[in-house]
């Protein structure tokens, strides 16, 4: 039996190495120590009404008693997290609490391909580039992202953080296969300039560094990769020292909005009332039972496999860059290597965000199928791991940032996804905060939620576009 058809029927038999967001885990190390944002942010509050009627204030991890706090927010991802630094950096007073089902970083955020762009949703990247007002929004949008992506940097260095230890710069490429592949990026490359990522062309004699696989061209432009896991347990980390309060183990179940503030019920039994509540639950939130309507979005699941380290004959093989690659296949194709393994992330699916999503082997199948397609030579490598995640994806890819219509006190943070999820689930904090402190609008934050709410239409006439473009340029040789 060949190598081949022994690592296929391993996927048949569902016996891979599945694992979530602990594998990356595996090598994050332990948080440094942090300082807080003020002297102020341990500063007691007087006995608010509630705690006088026995809603405690006190914080066990896990709640074991009904609760009250000024904000409350549902989720410890990315968005979850950023929205309560915000928060707390704007107004050290405030009671600031998050519960999180699982542990922090359980979901997308914990175990993603590590991508890291200012890039806006990309379908607005099918826009007309001749419409110069559609395009400034767009630059705006991707400005915030990239200014807020530095800001944390920064934030990060003052806490005691080395960013090195969380994010590299990289220079991704994108790499064309076949005349398709190669029409798209041509076709894609002026959009992202026009965007704020300047592009590189790089002829198929230069692509043998990037990938070992035969390609007629590519794309390079510059990034960040992280290592997703130690950048949200940071993030907790530097929450945990500023006061706010993170309740692992803490599924919320249900959620009512009143008129003057919201209840929410932990699986457990127990209540928790707050003033104000921010739902980052991304894929996940349908499942909440709640009296108030969320936009319609899908959940989707992507896909991951990792192998076993390599050695440097096979890295070599790969990459003699080591650079991140990407190729714009139906759909999209990523590797970059951690550490010693190479990772390799594809597949999209609609899904219901259950644990059979996580371990859909046909999906499994068909990555690692493209993965030995694009090297052979990997077949008989064992995957060391694979793991999927859900993220909760509209129809323009713009996430779902605002107040409910008629529930001022409910905010959502949800719907980051598509390729630049992780850039714009941080950015959850600048777009919320004023929402929740309600002490002065944030002009800038106000128009992205426009612009992310007015987005939200489905891109038909861009779809057209490129597709005829994308079309004339595999007749013409050129775009
Ligand atoms: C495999 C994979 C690869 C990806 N790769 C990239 C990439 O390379 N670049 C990129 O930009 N984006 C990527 N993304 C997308 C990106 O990771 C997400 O857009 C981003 O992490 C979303 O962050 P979030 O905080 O909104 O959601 P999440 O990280 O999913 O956080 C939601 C949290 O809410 C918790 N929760 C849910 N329901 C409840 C409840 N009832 N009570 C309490 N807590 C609850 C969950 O446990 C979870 O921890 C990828 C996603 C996946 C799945």
């Amino acid at each position: 039996m060949s190598n081949r058809r022994s690592a296929d029927s391993r996927l048949v038999d569902n016996r891979l190495p599945f694992k979530t967001s602990h594998w990356f885990s595996e090598d994050a190390p332990d948080p440094k120590a942090s300082r807080a944002f003020s002297s102020e942010e341990s500063a007691k509050t007087e006995a608010t009404r509630e705690e006088r009627e026995g809603w405690s204030k006190e914080k066990p991890r896990k709640p074991d008693r009904n609760l009250y706090c000024d904000i409350a927010i549902v989720g410890a991802g990315f968005a979850g997290l950023s929205a309560a630094l915000e928060i707390k950096c704007r107004n050290p007073k405030l009671d600031v609490s998050i519960f999180e089902a699982q542990h922090a970083g359980f979901g997308a955020s914990g175990r993603n391909a590590g991508w890291l762009m200012g890039l806006p949703p990309l379908l607005w990247l099918l826009e007309d580039t001749e419409n110069e007002k559609r395009w400034e929004e767009i630059r705006f949008v991707s400005r915030n992202i990239e200014s807020n992506l530095r800001e944390l940097k920064t934030f990060l260095k003052e806490q005691g953080y080395s960013p090195d230890q969380i994010w590299q710069p990289s220079r991704h490429h994108l790499v064309a296969r076949n005349a398709l592949e190669e029409a798209t990026i041509r076709w894609a490359a002026p959009r992202f300039a026009k965007a704020g990522y300047p592009t590189e062309q790089i002829s198929a004699a230069r692509t043998g560094d990037i990938v070992s696989y035969p390609a007629r061209s590519a794309i390079a432009y510059e990034i960040d990769t992280i290592h997703p896991f130690h950048l949200v347990r940071s993030l907790k980390a530097i929450c945990e020292r500023n006061a706010i309060n993170i309740y692992e183990d803490a599924a919320i179940q249900s959620v009512k909005s009143g008129h003057t503030q919201v209840e929410l019920k932990t699986s457990a039994g127990y209540m928790v009332r707050a003033a104000k509540l921010i739902l980052a639950t991304n894929a996940y939130t349908d499942r909440i039972e709640r009296n108030f309507p969320i936009p319609e979005a899908k959940p989707k699941h992507t896909y991951m496999l990792a192998t076993n380290p390599l050695d440097d004959a096979t890295l070599d093989r790969i990459s003699r860059s080591r650079a991140p690659f990407g190729d714009p296949a139906l759909s999209f194709y990523i590797g970059r290597l951690h550490g010693r393994s190479l990772l390799f992330n594809g597949v999209d699916r609609d899904s219901a965000v259950r644990e059979e999503d996580d371990r859909h082997v046909r999906s499994f199948m068909k990555l690692e199928r493209a993965l030995f397609k694009r090297f052979p030579f990997l077949d008989s490598t064992s995957i060391g791991s694979a793991w999927a995640g859900a993220y909760l994806q509209t129809g323009t890819e713009a996430p779902i940032v605002g107040t409910v219509p008629g529930h001022p006190n409910v905010i959502l943070s949800i719907g980051y996804g598509g390729g630049s999820g992780v850039g714009t689930a941080l950015m959850s904090g600048k777009l919320t905060a004023d929402l929740a402190t309600e002490d002065r609008m944030d002009s800038d934050a106000e128009r992205m939620r426009t612009l992310f709410a007015s987005g939200m239409r489905w891109p038909i006439g861009g779809f057209l576009r490129a597709g005829l473009s994308i079309l004339k340029g595999m007749i013409s040789g050129s775009i």
